[in-house]
C-alpha cells in the first residue's frame, strides 16, 4: 500500500486549500480508518475504495 505522502506525489491524492485530502479520481473527501493491529492509519476514498497508509 502507498503512503499518503506517495500518493500526493504521485497526484492520486489532492489537497483542497484547507489542507483536506480528497481522491483526485473521484474528488471525494478521503476517510480515515484506524486499524488496532497496524501502528498507521488508513485513509481511503469512499468511492473507489483505493487506500493510502497514513504515517
Ligand atoms: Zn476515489
Amino acid at each position: 500500500m502507498d503512503s499518503v505522502r506517495q500518493g500526493l506525489r504521485a497526484k492520486d491524492i489532492e489537497k483542497d486549500t484547507y489542507e483536506r485530502l480528497n481522491c483526485a479520481r473521484c474528488d471525494e473527501r478521503l476517510k480515515t480508518k484506524n486499524d488496532p493491529d497496524e501502528v498507521f492509519s488508513i485513509r481511503f476514498c469512499p468511492a473507489c475504495n483505493r487506500r493510502w497508509k497514513q504515517l
